[in-house]
């Protein structure tokens, strides 16, 4: 791979992803098979003044055979080392990259009830952790690169090598990194303009909006009073601008958690634990799923949804034009950072405190007076635009207005 390109990246992401500052611990969550790219981030975060990096890497061979032959009483606990090291780099500020690549079908043939008690586990032990990263108490960026088991997955019936430029390629398109181009700036631009359609969203005050197409979506979606859209950066609690996801191309907010009704059908496929998840359909009621279908895995799909009271219900809405860079590539990626950034989605579990007005400085009791869905150890996107959504809003002063018309942004 070009290297001024691979570089760029790294800079890229430690100096806009997280935004490190002169002293700041940095950890990087990297699979080994990237190891190339963790070399070259831990460079740029100590050329950027880091204090430290810390790696840890993570491997799916080793995941596989720790999921299919450990010890079953390894999975229904965290170990306590790991809990405390990610609290105790929460508590120094360290920003955290993270590396989201995986073979999509990693732990297919893993025994359902083993995912779904580390589900739990990990959800009740990395509770306070993961409200702190929702929080942005420290900044945080997942980002991608391909390894060889995901990229013949995206890419089937050509040679590896083939099938991991190509990806490659997509990445970089993805994240606008070219050539010649100047990626920080390209980011600067980029943000800047998803912020005012986030504005915007904000301005209109929404009481509901109504999600249409000929997939069998028909689904009123209650907005909580005070709701903020949010797009491109965000701020940490101490004021530091951070990019969560790279690429980012939502607009999104948290719906009001009794608020839901009607029926949702996914566009594209999940990957969830390791499995895919496909022809997902959910029935909501006040807020609640009540009903749960996918044509394959939904066994895996129903031990998410089930995991506590809150996965029941939805905690994030965000719209993504059908006729955006992604999309456009036409590529299936198998990776939610991508898959999301390619459509309109929604999440089940956990909202952003930052969906409310001054959410960030509320307690998860205040935040569920709001509204908002606060209460949840999981946090699962999936994909629903479709070239032919329709989204019409009412807003609180009673004006109806045209959202989404066949796919795209009417506003
Ligand atoms: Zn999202
Ligand atoms: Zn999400």
């Amino acid at each position: 791979m070009n290297e001024n390109m691979l570089w760029q990246y790294a800079r890229l992401v430690v100096g806009v992803g997280i935004n490190v500052k002169k002293g700041q611990p940095v950890t990087v969550n990297c699979p080994v098979e990237c190891a190339a790219f963790g070399r070259l981030l831990t460079k740029a975060a100590f050329g950027a003044g880091a204090k430290d990096v810390f790696m840890v890497w993570r491997d799916d061979f080793v995941s596989r055979e720790r999921w299919l032959h450990a010890d079953d009483t390894m999975f229904d606990a965290v170990p306590a080392w790991d809990v405390l090291m990610s609290k105790e780099l929460i508590k120094q500020g360290a920003g955290r990259i993270s590396i989201a690549a995986s073979d999509p079908e990693n732990l297919k043939g893993v025994d359902p009830e083993r995912l779904r008690r580390w589900s739990a586990a990990a959800g009740r032990d990395l509770k306070e952790v993961s409200r702190d990263v929702m929080a942005n108490v420290v900044p945080w960026c997942v980002v991608s690169v391909p390894i060889p088991s995901w990229a013949k997955k995206v890419f089937p019936g050509i040679p590896e090598d083939e099938a991991m430029e190509k990806l490659w390629r997509a990445i970089f398109k993805a994240v606008r990194i070219t050539e010649d181009g100047d990626a920080v700036e390209n980011w600067r631009e980029h943000c800047a303009d998803l912020e005012g359609k986030a504005r915007a969203m904000t301005e209109f005050d929404f009481e509901e909006l109504h999600y249409v197409n000929s997939s069998g979506t028909d689904l009123y979606v209650k907005m909580p009073e005070n709701n903020v859209w949010m797009a491109g950066g965000e701020l940490t609690k101490g004021g530091v601008k951070f990019v969560a996801n790279m690429p980012t191309e939502e607009v999104f907010s948290a719906p009001l958690r009794t608020g839901v009704n009607g029926v949702l059908a996914a566009s594209k496929p999940l990957v969830l634990h390791g499995n895919v998840v496909e022809g997902i359909r959910f029935t909501f009621r006040d807020g609640r799923i009540t009903g749960i279908h996918a044509d394959r895995n939904e066994e895996t799909l129903r031990a998410e949804v089930e995991l506590d009271e809150g996965s029941h219900y939805l905690g994030e809405i965000a719209l993504v034009p059908y006729d955006s860079p992604i999309s456009n590539s036409g590529i299936l990626f198998y990776n939610t950072l991508f898959d999301e950034n390619a459509s309109c989605h929604f999440a089940f579990g956990q909202a952003y405190p930052s969906c409310v007005k001054d959410g960030e400085e509320l307690s998860t009791e205040e935040l569920a007076e709001k509204g908002l869905n606060a209460d949840s150890s999981t946090h699962v996107d999936f994909m629903v635009g479709t070239r032919d959504l329709s989204i019409i809003g009412k807003t609180r002063d009673g004006k109806t207005v045209k959202v989404f018309e066949n796919g795209n942004f009417a506003i």
